[in-house]
C-alpha cells in the first residue's frame, strides 16, 4: 500500500495521487511566477515591450486567486 506523499492519506494507485500532484505543480508554478514578477516589473521600466508580459502574469495569478476562494 503506498502512501501519498503529497495528502499522506492511503493512494490506491501505487503512486501519489494524480490531482495531489497536479495541485502541487500549479502551487510550485504559481510561487515560481510570484518570485519572477518583481523582477520583470524592475525591467518593465526600461523596456515596454515587457509590458504585455508582465500583464498576463498578473491576471494568471488573479484568476488562480479566485478559483480558490
Ligand atoms: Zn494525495
Amino acid at each position: 500500500m503506498k502512501i501519498c506523499s503529497i495528502c499522506h492519506r492511503i493512494s490506491g494507485t501505487g503512486d501519489d495521487h494524480l490531482d495531489c500532484v497536479q495541485k502541487r505543480r500549479v502551487e510550485l508554478e504559481d510561487e515560481d511566477l510570484k518570485n519572477k514578477i518583481p523582477e520583470k516589473i524592475d525591467l518593465g521600466k526600461n523596456s515596454n515591450d515587457l509590458g504585455v508580459e508582465v500583464r498576463a502574469i498578473l491576471e494568471h495569478l488573479s484568476k488562480e486567486k479566485d478559483r480558490q476562494s
